[in-house]
């Protein structure tokens, strides 16, 4: 369990993994009177050696970070060399977009307890995610397979962390029961107090061989395919529950859940407000001022929509319940189009005749006018 870079402290200090109490304590005294570095000036080798039985002892001599060392392998809150936002510590998972078309995960790693040395049932870590999806899936609704990398209890041993075929003792220094008295006088008077065990790490029992797949540890990591039912509607911040399929429990309790939380992606088309979407037209001069007819796309093809004679840039029409499915609750929003009115740029010799027509029918100067009148005074004058 220990990543590659970290000794086992309990080879470090030369110790079975049921050495009691007292093997630890003089196994540690007798390894720092030997790299002590006063005993060896200038032993870097030594010096290193002397930290590690330091580090192992802090460890082994402490029967609660003992037990949590026992069980996982690392004691504090994060397993050495990896977080838990890498659940395969040092892995390297990487979810390729184009593996999964537009969805792109990320863990950001199980919430929940880890350590502790508790032997009754605890329910399994949490598991969360991100998926990107675009707003045409977020529309639709989809099924989504996702790789879910997470522990499990071990199927060769059954989680049990033995080797199968192999025994598993009951602890005769603690009977079973994984907890022993500890006795100390004090000034006060002899104190008794309960702490777990240490030579069974507090579970009571002691595996004769330890399971060839999970070393012991009755866990194993594994990836699993996981189909993800995204409902029509989802909007980014909408997180998906999916419920026990998080990491396996410990000791028979149940297995966490898994979250998912939606992220949708921006839209060429379409922005999108709550249930309601927005979109925007764009029509001429000539189709503003006496009405046309206009195709607007949707999610479920193109739409009809009447713009009215004297339609002004800017206008906003709507088309009834042509937005965002409504994620609670019934129907859809409205599809909110923005009319925008082009200004011709480009306009022939014809085209910019009938406009200044337009403008001396309207009364209105225009640059162009002007050689309109001069033509026509022209024509007066001869
Ligand atoms: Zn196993
Ligand atoms: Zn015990």
């Amino acid at each position: 369990m220990a990543a590659p870079d970290k000794k086992d402290y309990y080879e470090v200090l030369g110790v079975s993994r049921e050495a009691t109490a007292n093997d630890i304590k003089r196994a540690y005294r007798k390894l720092t009177r030997k790299y002590h570095p006063d005993a060896n000036p200038g032993n870097a080798d030594a010096e290193r050696k002397f930290k590690e039985i330091n580090e192992a002892n802090d460890v082994l001599s402490d029967p609660q970070k003992r037990a949590q060392y026992d069980q996982f392998g690392f004691v504090g809150d994060a397993p050495p060399g990896g977080g838990y936002g890498d659940p395969f510590a040092g892995g390297g998972f990487n979810f390729g977009g184009d593996l999964f078309g537009d969805i792109f995960e990320n863990f950001f790693g199980g919430a929940g307890a880890r350590g502790g040395n508790s032997n009754g049932p605890r329910r399994g870590s949490d598991l969360e995610m991100t998926m990107r999806v675009t707003m045409e899936t977020a529309y639709r609704g989809a099924s989504r397979e996702v790789e879910v990398p997470r522990e499990e209890n071990c199927p060769h041993c059954d989680g049990s962390g033995a080797e199968p075929g192999s025994k598993i003792t009951t602890c005769s220094a603690c009977g079973g029961s994984g907890k022993v008295e500890r006795a100390a006088n004090t000034p006060f008077g002899r104190m008794v107090q309960v702490v777990p065990c240490t030579a069974c790490g507090g579970r009571g029992k002691k595996i004769e061989m330890p399971c060839k797949e999970c070393g012991g540890a009755k866990r194993v990591k594994r990836s699993r395919k996981i189909d993800v039912k995204i409902p029509s509607g989802v909007d980014t911040g909408t997180r998906l529950r999916i419920s026990g399929e998080g990491e396996a429990g410990r000791n028979g309790g149940p297995a966490g859940d898994l979250f998912i939380h939606i992220e949708v992606t921006s839209d060429s088309r379409f922005q999108r407000d709550g249930a309601d979407l927005h979109v925007r037209a764009d029509i001429e001069v000539p189709q503003a001022a006496l009405g046309t007819t206009v195709s607007i796309s949707t999610f479920d093809g193109t739409e009809k929509l009447d713009v009215p004679p004297g339609t002004q840039p800017g206008s906003v029409l709507r088309i009834k319940n042509r937005g965002m499915p409504k994620l609670r609750g019934s129907g859809n929003g409205d599809l909110h189009v923005h009319v925008r009115v082009n200004i011709p740029k480009n306009l022939s010799a014809r085209g910019k005749q009938l406009m200044a027509e337009l403008a001396a029918e309207m009364k209105v100067d225009v640059a162009e006018n002007k050689g309109i009148f001069d033509r026509i005074k022209d024509k007066f004058a001869g």
